[in-house]
């Protein structure tokens, strides 16, 4: 065997398709069913986040607000749900809590 037939022959084994056994494919399946599991549960975790943002009035249960101002006013952080209200995208709700006092300077 010259060396270019055994090069052929060790690129030709390293092309070969791994053949998996039926253990190694049932692990396989695990792994990508509690992957699968894991990233719905992500999911559920973002939508319901989403939800609470939705529905929090971004007010303290004495009607306070409950936002504080980043950067100056660049956008205020509702600290109960983490949403952030920027002036563009929601003024009336923006303003309506700067007018409450939402504290600045953080
Ligand atoms: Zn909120």
């Amino acid at each position: 065997m010259d060396q270019f037939e055994a090069l052929a022959h060790a690129i030709a084994k390293a092309a070969q398709t791994k053949v998996y056994s039926a253990e190694e494919l049932a692990e396989k399946e695990a792994i990508q069913a509690a992957r699968k599991h894991e990233a719905e549960q992500v999911l559920q975790r973002i939508n319901n986040k989403l939800l609470n943002q939705r529905l929090c009035s971004h007010l303290r249960f004495d009607n306070t607000t409950h936002t504080v101002s980043v950067n100056d006013g660049e956008y205020l952080i509702c600290q109960g749900c983490q949403h952030l209200i920027y002036p563009n995208a929601e003024p009336e709700v923006y303003n309506r809590h700067i007018q409450m006092g939402a504290p600045v300077g953080f």
